[in-house]
């Protein structure tokens, strides 16, 4: 098999285990259509027994979820894979930086395996590490770069924590990236924040009191990332141009409409959403967040949630006494997350009890030492939860 440098979506082809761009299975994958997946994958999970940790993400098939012993975003699902060290795979049913994550907070002996080598995540494939480093290299040269601290979104590939960790900067999730960027401005006077464009000017904006204008973005496409020295030099938060395809998708027009046709309807969004849609939402936060929003939100209101569809179809079929919609129009699963189906999770379950390692994430030493020191950053953060 031979590496091709392709987009996200032709997924499937080529080896690049480096980073979220689609690989092929090497198996026989069972029939989508084989009444039996169920019961194959309760019998080979008992099988393996406590051998296995199953993660789900919570933006996973309601087919995956069912299988999974603990549900929760990423940064949950990883420390709960560290905090399982009996464990000897951890299945990781989510996306590929997710899966890096918790093999580099897990013990070496420990196996974490994707049960879908294509699950990438197209935001993180927004911010390759050549890419970043062409960004640096214009920070030093624009003579700013001791004042530059970088933070990357917990949805970047290792080498990106890596490259924060070499160059004193940290980690953030949704959670917490008020606090990781109130360290990160106590450590120099600017900060490079990758690859969530929107994450960074809504928490720079609607939590730190910074103007738009104290924020640019980094362009890696254009000469220069499309900025002149002046503009990086008054800058305080260089935002990279990344986005999630699936909350970079929700718009204030439908909230517009929504209101109008709903009455009483509360908007919450999450904030990878765009800055036009926060403004317009009423509440915003995490996955968790909008998860406990729901549970303690009272019998008969009104939501329109603006997150991946999995999570919030499982959210209107758990709570039958509100009324839970999309905020959008259109149907639209993140196309990655949904690669992990049952056939994928029964092949991979199949094949570890067969002694058959398959699938296995594992970042490569010296990656994993400067990323966990990124990581270690957000761990060390004062009070907030850490979770996306
Ligand atoms: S929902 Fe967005 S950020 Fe999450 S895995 Fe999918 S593309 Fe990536």
């Amino acid at each position: 098999m031979t590496t091709v440098d392709l987009p996200l979506l032709p997924l499937g082809r080529g080896v690049d285990l480096g980073s979220e761009r689609g690989v092929e299975c090497p198996g026989d994958l069972p029939s989508p259509s084989d009444p039996d997946l169920v019961a194959r994958a309760v019998a080979a999970k008992e099988a393996l027994g406590s051998r296995v940790f199953v993660l789900g993400h919570h933006y996973q098939r309601d087919e995956v979820i069912q299988f999974a012993d603990v549900t929760g975003d990423s940064f949950k699902l990883a420390r709960e894979a560290a905090a399982r060290p009996e464990a000897e795979f951890i299945v990781f049913c989510g996306v590929h930086f997710m899966a890096e994550s918790a093999d580099i907070l897990t013990s070496p002996d420990q196996k974490v395996i994707l049960p879908d080598l294509a699950a990438g995540c197209s935001m993180a494939d927004m911010a390759r590490l050549t890419q970043v480093e062409d960004a640096w290299a214009a920070l030093v040269e624009a003579g700013i770069a001791d004042e530059v601290v970088p933070v990357t979104y917990m949805n970047s590939s290792a080498d990106i924590k890596a490259f924060c960790g070499r160059n004193g900067g940290a980690v953030c999730t949704s959670s917490n990236a008020e606090t990781a960027l109130e360290w990160a401005f106590e450590q120099g006077s600017k900060v490079l924040f990758f690859p969530d464009q929107h994450l960074g000017r809504n928490t720079a904006v609607l939590k730190m009191g910074m103007s738009l204008d104290d924020c640019v973005v980094w362009d890696p496409h254009r000469p220069h990332g499309g900025l002149t020295v002046e503009q990086l030099r008054d800058a305080r938060m260089i935002l990279w141009k990344g986005h999630c395809s699936v909350h970079g998708r929700f718009s204030p027009d439908t909230v517009d409409d929504l209101r109008a046709t709903i009455p009483g309807i509360q908007i919450l969004v999450h904030p990878e959403c765009t800055h036009e849609v926060v403004l317009k939402a009423d509440l915003v936060g995490s996955t968790e967040f909008i998860i406990n929003t729901i549970e303690a939100a009272a019998p008969g209101t009104a939501w329109a949630v603006g997150t991946e569809l999995n999570l919030v179809k499982r959210l209107a079929a758990a709570h039958p006494d509100k009324r839970i919609v999309f905020l959008d129009k259109t149907v639209c699963y993140c196309s990655t997350m949904n690669r992990i189906d049952l056939p994928h999770l029964v092949w991979a379950l199949e094949s570890l009890a067969n002694d058959t390692v398959v699938n296995q994430i594992e970042v490569d030493p010296e990656t994993e030492r400067w990323a966990k020191v990124a990581l270690d950053r957000m761990l060390a953060l004062p009070g907030k939860t850490h979770k996306d």
